[in-house]
């Protein structure tokens, strides 16, 4: 370090030059995080956390925050049960030994590319999806395998069981991500695509991504009905979306004891902060009251999806907190006219296409009327089909 800088070299092509080569030309992660009367794109719950709710958490920390000398429980053994129990009510039992949690399932997706993935190893995942997915697999050098979804016009971006079948049998990969509702798209899964994968793949973690689970539509079964007998077959979750605490940071996730075991393997000691700990308990003790706003929410999304059809846009249909839009002359131009009018919603590089979250009714009246406040020179002449 000493010669270049005394070579007079500024420090960014200094620590250029020390970082790993895969990484020189990579950008940071991360959506805006502007101060706009309308946020809608990072697929948060637009509603505080209930006065009761924070009334509860206070008292948690109350209790906790005197033995902040000592490190919390490596185990979150409390966490741990709650979650279970939260997990259960799914219908499929879940014991806390099959839990993981991370801060943000970003963490808990983090340890499974640590423990599963990493260098001569191989992930699938079918874009477009979850960019973290990819992004993750590159920071833990796992080669990432970019499989693909449907580009029917009537079934657009859907995967079916033979497609996904196809393509991990000739990835030959150690990972594979479905994500489900998928993020961008909203776009959920049979379980037939899942059992499809786990089938394709016996030598392959299959990891079920359901961060928005809990707004799918009415028949959508949850992949951990599959888990019983599936030793390598992972679901993870999070309290960001439905749960409505996305500034708590905590993600979670279900597979086989053996297989959560050997997530200790590679996480940090101590990893939940017991202030962390505290708070997920406490909301989890009023899940019910968390997840009050998930039928408004639903409604708003279906509301957007329908005023945008009519409007001649092209709603992709969603399982989601969100909606995926077609028929857009320039994404790009149309995100920042919405910025502009004091609506952030999410450019999520698919040409002709905005993601918009499901928020308030307030919010979704302000995202509609400034769209419609564009007019129609911001609507692309081409079918849905070529927007994809
Ligand atoms: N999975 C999906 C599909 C997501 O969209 C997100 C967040 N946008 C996450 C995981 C991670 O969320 P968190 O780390 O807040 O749990």
């Amino acid at each position: 370090m000493t010669a270049p800088a005394a070579a007079g070299l500024p420090a960014d092509e200094i620590v250029r030059a020390l970082l790993r080569e895969d990484l020189r030309d990579q950008t940071a992660y991360g959506a805006p995080q502007l101060d706009v009367p309308a946020a809608l794109n990072t697929n948060e719950n637009s509603y505080p956390v209930p006065a009761d709710v924070v009334a509860d958490m206070l008292a948690e920390l109350a209790r906790t925050l005197p033995g902040l000398n000592r490190y919390p429980d490596r185990e979150f053994t409390a966490l741990r049960r709650a979650l279970a129990s939260y997990l259960s009510r799914s219908g499929t039992v879940i014991g806390a030994d099959q839990v993981w949690a991370g801060n943000g399932s970003n963490e808990a997706l983090l340890h499974l590319f640590q423990a599963f993935g990493g260098h001569g190893r191989r992930a699938i995942g079918f874009t477009p999806s979850y960019s973290m997915h990819s992004i993750i697999a590159g920071t833990t050098a796992t080669p990432w395998v970019a499989g693909t979804r449907s580009a029917d016009p009537g079934r657009l971006f859907t995967l079916d069981p033979e497609s996904v079948a196809a393509q991990v049998e000739s990835a030959h990969p150690n990972l594979v991500f479905i994500c489900s509702p998928n993020n961008p798209t909203g776009t959920a899964v049979g379980l037939d695509v899942i059992e499809a994968a786990y089938a394709a793949a016996p030598g392959a973690v299959v990891v079920v991504d359901e961060a928005y689970a809990e707004f799918a539509r009415p028949g959508t079964p949850s992949a951990l009905t599959l888990l019983p007998g599936r030793e390598r077959l992972v679901v993870t979750r999070t309290m960001s979306k439905a749960f409505a605490l996305a500034g708590g940071r905590l993600g979670f996730l279900a597979a086989d004891p053996a297989l959560t075991a050997a997530l200790r393997l590679v996480r940090m000691p101590y990893h939940l902060s017991a202030p962390t700990q505290a708070i997920a308990v406490a909301a989890l003790r009023h899940t019910d009251t968390m997840l009050a706003t998930v039928g408004v929410i639903k409604e708003q999304r279906d509301r957007i999806a329908h005023e945008l059809a009519v409007t001649g846009y092209h709603p992709v249909p969603s399982d989601a907190n969100f909606v995926l839009f077609g028929g857009l002359a320039d994404a790009t131009a149309t995100w920042a006219a919405l910025l502009e009018r004091g609506v952030l919603v999410r450019d999520v590089q698919i040409p002709h296409h905005l993601r918009v979250t499901a928020g308030t009714p307030e919010e979704t009246t302000a995202f509609l009327e400034a769209l419609a406040a564009l007019g129609p020179r911001h609507q692309a002449v081409v079918p849905a089909a070529e927007g994809a």
